[in-house]
């Protein structure tokens, strides 16, 4: 008898693009996956604090390197595709601007869905593309949120941002698959970043995050690495068009 072999788990031999991985969700999942072997792109606005990343990174005995890009620059990113291979690209860059909905300004309306949903939109086409063109398939993930799959207070718009994120997963899994590329998301409850420091210090707030997290704790950048890796890895073969939510049990009632 022949014992079946778990799938790898390990990513030496990728090349992975992961967008917003200056700080937060994105580093860290960009540090993931340069742990499990890969030789990982850190991608984000800020060339000078990315270069501080990529050095740590390097120092540690990664393969890394650092390029400067903003995600909602459709161009920019059509460049970066141009004769790059990648067989993982995380996309994490995204953005929050919380108010009731009744009172939702237009500029931020426009500002998060510029980034949640139009420039990871076309980061997945962009991928994917080359992806087909390289012949090889690939894994290509979003952050989304479990905001994609509830309402939450004064989140209209990062919800309708996060839920169209969900369909056009969907949507291009069924139009991908055939040529072996997965995409997926992630999707977090609160974790602990720059981005959520607002909400975080907010006591009412904090209240609601404490009272529905069911586990005992709030989320940690270090609980979205192991999803990331997953997701990315021949571990996660037959896995597309659908979403892991690491939402402490968020979800669950
Ligand atoms: P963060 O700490 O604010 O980090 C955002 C990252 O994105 C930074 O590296 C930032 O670097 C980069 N970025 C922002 N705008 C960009 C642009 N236009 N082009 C390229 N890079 C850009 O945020 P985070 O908490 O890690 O969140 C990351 C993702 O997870 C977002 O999509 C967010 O919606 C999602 N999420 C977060 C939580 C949470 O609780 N933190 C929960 C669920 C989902 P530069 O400023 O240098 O560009």
């Amino acid at each position: 008898m022949t014992l079946p072999k778990t799938p790898s788990f390990r990513l030496d031999g990728k090349r992975a693009l992961v967008t917003g991985a200056s700080r937060g969700i994105g580093m860290a999942c960009a540090v993931a996956y340069a742990e499990a072997g890969a030789h990982v792109t850190f991608a984000a606005r800020s060339a000078d604090t990315l270069s501080g990343v990529v050095n740590e990174v390097r120092s540690a005995g990664y393969q890394a390197d650092a390029y400067a890009l903003d995600v909602t620059d459709t161009q920019a990113v059509r460049d970066l595709f141009k004769g790059q291979h990648f067989d993982i690209v995380l996309n994490s860059a995204g953005l929050a601007r919380h108010s009731a909905a009744i009172d939702t300004a237009e500029d931020d309306f426009d500002a998060v869905m510029n980034i949640n949903v139009r420039a990871a939109y076309f980061i997945a086409q962009q991928a994917a593309k080359a992806m087909i063109a390289q012949g090889t398939g690939g894994s290509i993930i979003q952050i989304s949120s479990q905001m994609a799959h509830v309402g939450g207070i004064d989140r209209a718009v990062y919800c309708s941002s996060k839920h169209a994120v969900e369909g056009m997963n969907k949507a291009m899994a069924i139009e991908f698959g055939p040529a072996g590329i997965r995409i997926n998301s992630i999707c977090p409850t609160f974790i602990l970043t720059e981005l959520t420091k607002p909400t975080f210090e907010d006591p009412e707030k904090r209240a609601w995050i404490d009272r529905n997290i069911k586990l005992p704790r709030v989320g940690v950048v270090e609980d979205i690495m192991g999803a990331a890796v997953f997701l990315a890895s021949d571990a996660a073969g037959m896995v597309t068009g659908t979403s892991l939510l690491v939402d402490g049990g968020w979800t669950a009632e």
